[in-house]
């Protein structure tokens, strides 16, 4: 059979038996059928390419939702690096089996992007009071508008009670909060831990890009990270940061971004320590092309 070259085949979406929610008028109806039943939702906003580190967002959420919405959306807006944004894993029939397994009552909303942004793919204005301004914010300008802007787009169609985030993206998170209390927004936002591979990596969807020699080496991220919070007891801040720069000096296939030691509320950088405030490392590391981040808590 000869098909005609101007018929576009789209890939079935639903071909697993989870419904995908692609506009806003349905998702955000069958929401608000859930919600005259008194039902509690949660949402987890995520780009895809879903790993175990996604997973347990989506089991927290089910533990304290009865219904709950995942987002699956390459936010073009939050990319400052286009060739980033192009090479951005997606496969959504693997992202739906991966949902499926976990709990098939998930609702999946993956919209276009003409369904978010319209016809102008922008982001908004916001201020954060510096929040934005300091390490991803400061390595990739405008990264958290974007995140911004799309999360108050979807929290407005999706119109959850409560809003799953993973520490992994711990600046992302206050973030978060700081645009729920500036733009009052009804819905509470919980940070959940960071899952990390047997070996210390913390999970993401960018570790499927590293070489085998780049994931040998990436364990180290997370064991010069837990170095570090050991000598934090006893060493000042300067001191601690001088020893993760020489311990990444010459490291083959990575090469530290920044590493910095900050007030965990406010993310201000920290030049001495106070007893009553609680500090948080973050990291920033490149295996090749590839970008890793992680943090930890250190008090
Ligand atoms: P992403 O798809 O990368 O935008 O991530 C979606 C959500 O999953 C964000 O709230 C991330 O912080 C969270 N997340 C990604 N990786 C992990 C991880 N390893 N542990 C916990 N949460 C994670």
């Amino acid at each position: 059979m000869q098909i005609a070259s101007n018929i576009v085949i789209l890939p079935p979406v639903n071909l697993i038996g989870m419904h995908v929610y692609t506009n806003r008028p349905e998702i955000s109806s069958a929401v608000a059928k859930h919600k005259e039943k008194g039902l509690k939702i949660g949402f987890v906003p995520t780009m895809g390419a879903l790993h175990r580190g996604h997973g347990s967002l989506f089991n927290f959420a089910l533990e304290n939702c009865d219904v709950v919405v995942v987002s699956i959306f390459v936010n073009p807006t939050q990319f400052n690096n286009p060739a980033d944004l192009e090479t951005y894993p997606r496969d959504l029939q693997a992202d739906l089996e991966f949902l499926e397994h976990i709990n098939p009552n998930l609702l999946v909303f993956a919209p276009s992007t003409t369904t978010i942004y319209g016809s102008e793919i922008k982001a908004l204005d916001f201020n954060f009071d510096g929040l934005d301004q300091v390490m991803e914010g400061a390595f990739r300008p405008g990264h958290f508008e974007g995140v911004a802007t799309v999360l108050k787009y979807l929290f407005e169609i999706v119109n959850p009670d409560m809003a799953f985030f993973g520490e992994k993206d711990y600046q992302q998170l206050q973030i978060v909060n700081k645009l729920v209390e500036i733009e009052n927004l009804p819905v509470q936002i919980v940070g959940c831990p960071i899952s990390r591979h047997d070996d210390g990596l913390a999970e993401s969807s960018r570790n499927k890009r590293l070489t085998k020699k780049q994931r040998e080496a990436s364990p180290f991220i997370y064991k010069t990270l837990m170095q570090a919070k050991e000598h934090f007891n006893d060493q000042s801040v300067e001191d601690v940061v001088h020893f993760v720069e020489q311990e990444f000096k010459g490291k083959e296939h990575l090469e530290l971004e920044y590493f910095e030691i900050a007030n965990a509320t406010t993310l201000k950088h920290a030049t001495t320590k106070k007893a009553e405030d609680k500090y948080r490392a973050f990291i920033a590391v490149f295996a090749g092309d590839v970008r890793l981040i992680d943090n930890i808590a250190l008090n």
